[in-house]
C-alpha cells in the first residue's frame, strides 16, 4: 500500500515506515465521514461479493444436479 502523504511504499503495514502516518482505516482516523455516493458504492461492492460467493456454491449445486440427471439417463437406457 502507497502512503498517501509522502508516497512511500508500505507492504502491508498499518503505519507508514516514512511519515508514520496511518494507512489502514485512514478515513475514520482523521474523522473524515464517506460521502453517500461513496458509502453506496461500498455496500454495491459487499453486495455484489456476496452474490458471486452465492453464485458460486449455486453452480456447483447446478453442476452435481446436471450430472447426476445425465448419469441417471445413462443407467436408465443401459438397463432397460
Ligand atoms: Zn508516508
Amino acid at each position: 500500500m502507497k502512503c498517501p502523504r509522502c508516497k512511500t511504499e508500505n507492504h502491508s503495514r498499518s503505519v507508514c515506515s516514512n511519515c508514520g502516518k496511518f494507512l489502514y482505516s485512514a478515513d475514520y482516523r482523521n474523522g473524515k465521514k464517506l460521502t453517500e455516493k461513496e458509502l453506496r458504492d461500498r455496500d454495491r461492492r459487499t453486495v455484489f461479493r456476496f452474490f458471486k460467493k452465492i453464485g458460486k456454491g449455486v453452480w456447483l449445486i447446478l453442476a452435481i444436479i446436471v450430472t447426476s440427471f445425465w448419469l441417471f439417463l445413462f443407467m436408465y437406457f443401459l438397463l432397460s
